[in-house]
């Protein structure tokens, strides 16, 4: 079985190793990065601060796509920029559904139309759209009756509908796509550590970068590693590393944070999705449907660099706004199961001043005098372009050859045997329940079967982690045995994604998490009942910044809940390394 290794032995080998390439930052660019290389025959090692995907990388609207907006924007501005990056991300979207069918599947929105004008327009918009993917298209859009839109999506207002307009995009697992990333780097021998975070780099007499320092955060030791090449991977942190390898370069990028919730579906039966087209502040929102939950999101807001990374009150009042504007279905923020907020590291340009104009496309910057190759801006749709940009740009530093980059037609880890109706053969085969089923092949893809082969050496093991949740104790054994998750939180959000479906259930979960991570990692009591503890008292800490109910109803549980009235403290959903 090939696996991330233990995190003890990882660190060995790549203490004191010599690479050809050093990636730093383990989101979707870094990851990507990797893959790359390593595939091309560079021996690559990635060092990541906190855990993998753990940034914004695990905090986006999880769309594939090429962007609607940034369509209309080319159109609106003549902007072969924005048109650019469309074109590429809509090829890259066919990349996204196929490397990874358990991850990424074709999903169809449906953009609600109050006029004749607007059913024209947005048609017509959604029809060029379809004409730029060419053979990349997923299925047509298509122009729906007022009745037609109300069968298609069920909780849609119908005061002053004339129509709507559907187009089809894909829906991706964020963290868990790049959890198959970082599994299938490894299984090519690519070398990669979490909570490493790089503090320094090593140079030569002229300047030239020859490797870097790393602080391991758990072991509490530096150690060097050498590589003839770096790139700087670290999307929102990046100018940090670009100013560490060369002061006099000026910062590149502008931040811009952008909040989702997690809503119950209610009425929003069925799997088509909304988008809300305008907002008073010229943005999308989309509401999307997400493993049996409403995702809606975004908002966005630039930030400083220093700046804490927030859910505030206000922006969840924002976002329920307005989707009551456009369903039928009323929540309060009573009824918000998860919040996250990520930063969006975008590349600034021009004299262009507000953030949502800037061009999502990526830049790959060679600094001349430490050689230092840093990826810039990008989506998670193009993290493939970017990779490949990237490493062609890493060889060309390295003074090697120009090799093509393999990762077009690449299959990512668990989507070898995939097909759908694999879950079904899970619950037939191991005897587990369909949610458990549908849960593992949906997070895991054929990886599956490796977390239910250990149930037949415990049946313990399968058990829920908590009431109503599909999530199994084998899933953390193998989470801290396969996927070096090293807290509660690697498990309960990143690799089995309890906490972004609900704050509540992930604080419910963590004392069995805790109990089998202890058992794992050989955690005495007291490390066991803290680290347990600690991420209670996170997840408490979210839900009161973010001004939602308290994880435990009731006295213990501190001030009433108000759900009208505003969070008190806006420190909110936190971020950081
Ligand atoms: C609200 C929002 C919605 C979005 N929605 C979409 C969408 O629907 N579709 C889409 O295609 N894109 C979307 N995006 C964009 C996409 O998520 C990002 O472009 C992408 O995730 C950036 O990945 P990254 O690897 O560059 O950055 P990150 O994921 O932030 O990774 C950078 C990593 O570098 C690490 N790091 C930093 N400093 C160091 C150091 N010194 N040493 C080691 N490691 C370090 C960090 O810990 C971090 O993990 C969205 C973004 C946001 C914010």
């Amino acid at each position: 079985m090939w696996s991330l290794k233990k995190r003890e032995v990882a660190g060995k080998t790549i203490r004191g190793g010599c690479f050809d390439l050093c990636v730093i930052g383990g989101g979707a660019t870094g990851l990507g990065c990797a893959l790359d290389a390593q595939l091309r025959g560079l021996r690559t090692v990635l060092v990541e601060a906190g855990d993998f995907v753990s940034q914004t990388s695990s905090a986006s609207t999880k769309l594939a796509h090429g962007g609607v907006r940034y369509l209309e924007l080319a159109a609106a501005s003549l902007d072969y920029g924005q048109f650019r990056m469309v074109l590429r991300a809509l090829h890259e979207r066919r990349h996204m559904l196929e490397a990874a069918p358990h991850l990424a599947h074709p999903m169809e929105l449906l953009v609600p139309c109050f006029s004749a004008w607007e059913r024209f327009y947005y048609g017509a918009g959604l029809k060029a759209y379809d004409g730029i993917a060419g053979k990349a298209r997923i299925s047509p859009s298509r122009i729906l009756s007022r009745r037609e839109a109300l069968d298609r999506l069920p909780g849609l207002r119908s005061e002053g509908l004339a129509g709507a307009v559907t187009y089809a995009d894909g829906q991706f697992d964020d963290a868990r796509y790049g959890m198959a990333l970082a599994q299938s780097f490894s299984r090519l021998n690519g070398e990669l550590l979490n909570y490493a975070r790089v503090v320094d780099l090593e140079r030569r007499g002229d300047g030239r970068l020859t490797g870097v320092v790393v602080e391991d955060r758990l072991a509490g030791e530096r150690f060097s590693i050498a590589a003839r090449a770096i790139l700087n991977c670290t999307g929102p942190f990046s100018d940090t590393l670009r100013q560490m390898a060369n002061p006099s370069l000026a910062k590149r990028l502008r931040l811009s944070k952008g909040i989702h919730i997690l809503l119950p579906m209610r009425e929003m039966r069925g799997d088509a999705a909304l988008l809300i087209p305008r907002t008073e502040d010229g943005r999308l929102i989309f509401a999307l449907p997400w493993y049996g939950s409403l995702l809606v999101g975004t908002t966005e807001k630039e930030m400083a660099p220093d700046e804490e990374v927030t859910v505030r009150a206000e922006e969840i009042e924002y976002l329920l706004r307005y989707i009551h504007r456009f369903l039928d279905t009323r929540w309060t923020r009573a009824d918000v199961q998860s919040a996250f907020a990520g930063v969006r590291p975008l590349v600034a340009c021009g004299g262009k001043v507000n953030t949502r104009r800037l061009i999502r496309d990526h830049e790959i910057e060679v600094d001349r005098r430490s050689g230092l190759v840093s990826v810039l801006g990008g989506k998670w749709t193009t993290y493939r372009a970017m990779a490949e940009d990237g490493v062609n740009a890493a060889l060309r530093v390295l003074g090697e050859a120009p090799v093509a980059a393999r990762t077009l037609h690449y299959a990512l880890d668990g989507a070898e045997g995939y097909e759908s109706g694999y879950w079904q053969k899970l619950a037939g085969r191991y005897g587990i329940s369909e949610g458990t089923a549908e849960h593992l092949a949906q997070k895991f893809g054929t990886r599956s079967e490796d977390i239910l082969s250990l149930i037949a050496s415990d049946s313990s093991l399968a058990v829920p982690l908590c009431a109503g949740t599909a999530a199994i104790a084998a899933e953390v054994v193998y989470c801290v045995r396969e996927e070096m998750a090293q807290t509660v939180e690697d498990v309960l959000a990143r690799r089995i994604g309890v906490q972004f479906h609900s704050l509540r259930q992930a604080w419910e979960a963590a004392p069995a998490v805790g109990k089998w991570m202890a058992v794992e990692l050989g955690w005495t009591e007291e490390q066991r009942a803290r680290a347990v503890t600690e991420y209670q008292t996170g997840i408490d800490r979210l839900l009161r910044m973010a001004g939602l109910p308290p994880a435990l109803l009731g006295p213990a549980a501190g001030p009433e809940f108000d759900p009208k009235g505003p969070g008190e403290d806006h420190a909110g959903l936190h971020r950081s390394h």
